[in-house]
């Protein structure tokens, strides 16, 4: 085992960061502060096919805007960079060699062509997905199917291969011991030779993830519970490269499900149900934009807080938790093995949790950068706290703020007549006018002063005050509804 604790997150730039992601980032981060550990961004960007222009920076803006920022990675630099895979290319290849020369791994020749034949023709009923593996890879062009001589000969023809893991010929039991899950066990017999290197020179993620893991001192691997099945050859690849000693703990997470539990959420379910997936507004390559937590009005705080009880508890019943108090209360055992629903409302409710919790200046900067974005520019700062501090508690996402306090600072450019017509008459209308005239602004004005000129002058001229609210907030405001007080 290695001393110091040392975890990574380990992001293909594919796409904007999800929650599924964040979540990973958060139980490394709270982690990795528990034992005064390093946490690390790993870009692994081996697949140029799926390489997403922006997805890296997106991910390290999502990551700075949570406050999760790493201690290594390609931005801060460190002692065991580069933190971008396509920027260690040359350090790969040599391992797979090591593996053929081993004979833990082999050269495969067949091309595209050669594969979709092989899966065809031996696809039955079941074996539905026949893969490369033991039973099949003699049938194949490949190191082992071939002879040395002929080998050697594609070999120096620059004849286009891949390396493959050679799974083991018997059968043999491959168990690891998940930190959440316990002990689980493998069996060779079911799993396919995985491409190592590719035929462009280039890892594959199997490769370059643990040959990464073990010259970057990962101690921990947290990660989503889709990797799973890749386990046990990441345990073989480890082993063979780099026997036991160093080989990390297994920490694989529980899935984020949609709402109803039927699957894992998807970006597609945050357009379908009218929920944001990203941790920040994400536009797809195709021109398609998807919403943020943060753009939407979450807090940091909220989000991550909630984010943390998806798929944890600290047994007491507890929902609200700080950042820092997540650091001193998460534990691995308390961490569930079942997947955790997605629930929108709930992530609402700790929004509105954490806004009637955050002072007033906490949320002065987002709140007034949102008013200058609805043309309502602040040039007073203790009216516009004012304002917060009466609505903030009636709120669940910050833009509520400004819809519910906009009235302090224009006026309304429509009245909704219809909810006061039915009640209103000549009494009312002179009470009104008369109010105009009697009350002069000035700084003798307070919530308390024109409630009481309010009342006595409605009991002066024999009406009831509460016939009356409603009449004077729609010519305040505009609307039925508004603040409180008004
Ligand atoms: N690059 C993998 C991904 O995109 C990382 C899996 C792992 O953490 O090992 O999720």
């Amino acid at each position: 085992m290695r001393s110091e604790v040392r975890v990574r997150y380990a992001p293909s730039p594919t796409g904007g960061l999800h929650i599924g992601g964040v979540r990973t980032v958060l139980y490394n981060f709270l982690f990795a502060r528990q034992h005064a550990g390093r946490f690390i961004l790993r870009i692994e960007d081996t697949d140029q096919s799926r390489f997403v222009p922006g997805a890296e920076e997106f991910i390290k803006d999502s990551l700075r805007w949570c406050g999760l920022e790493p201690d290594e990675g390609p931005t801060q630099g460190g002692p065991f960079g580069p933190y971008r895979q396509s920027d260690r290319k040359a350090i790969y290849g040599p391992y797979a060699e090591q593996l053929v020369r081993a004979d833990r791994a082999y050269y495969a020749f067949d091309r595209p062509l050669e594969l979709e034949t092989m899966r065809a023709r031996y696809k039955s009923e079941e074996d539905p997905n026949p893969q490369y593996d033991r039973k099949i890879r003699m049938k194949m062009r490949n190191s082992l199917s071939l002879t040395l001589e002929e080998t050697e000969r594609l070999l120096e023809d620059g004849t286009p291969h891949v390396i493959r893991l050679k799974m083991p010929e018997e059968n043999i039991a491959v168990s690891l011991d998940d930190l959440i899950r316990g002990r689980i066990e493998f069996q060779t017999e079911n799993l396919d030779d995985k491409v190592l290197l590719k035929a462009d020179g280039m890892p594959t993620y199997h490769l370059a993830a643990v040959i990464d893991d073990y010259l970057m001192d990962i101690t921990h691997v947290f990660r989503g519970e889709e990797w799973l099945p890749s386990a046990p050859a990441h345990v073989l690849i480890w082993r063979y490269l780099f026997g036991e000693e160093f080989m990390p703990q297994w920490v694989h997470m529980p899935l984020i499900l949609k709402p109803d539990g039927n699957g894992k959420l998807s970006k597609r379910d945050g357009g379908r149900l009218g929920f944001p997936v990203f941790a920040m507004d994400w536009t797809d390559p195709n021109g398609e934009t998807h919403q943020g937590f943060k753009e939407i009005g979450f807090l940091q705080e909220a989000f991550l807080n909630m984010l943390a009880m998806l798929g944890w508890n600290d047994g007491t019943g507890q929902e609200i938790f700080s950042l820092d108090e997540l650091i001193a209360k998460f534990s691995l055992e308390r961490v569930h093995t079942s997947g955790a629903k997605f629930d929108y409302e709930k992530a609402k409710w700790f929004n509105h949790e954490w806004i009637k919790r955050s002072s007033v200046e906490r949320l002065y900067g987002p709140v007034r950068d949102l008013f200058g974005q609805k043309g309502l520019v602040q040039d007073d700062p203790e009216k516009l706290r004012a304002v917060i501090a009466l609505v903030k508690d009636r709120c669940s996402l910050l833009p509520e703020i400004v819809e519910q306090g906009r009235f302090f600072f224009e006026a309304p450019t429509s009245w909704d007549l219809d909810s006061i017509r039915p009640k209103w008459n000549e009494m009312k209308f002179r009470f009104f006018q008369e109010w105009v005239d009697r009350i002069e602004d000035g700084p003798h004005w307070s919530a308390t002063w024109l409630e009481e000129r309010f009342k006595m002058q409605a009991l002066e001229q024999g009406l009831k005050a509460g016939d009356l609210q409603l009449p004077l907030r729609v010519m305040l405001v505009g609307e039925k509804k508004g603040p409180p007080g008004v």
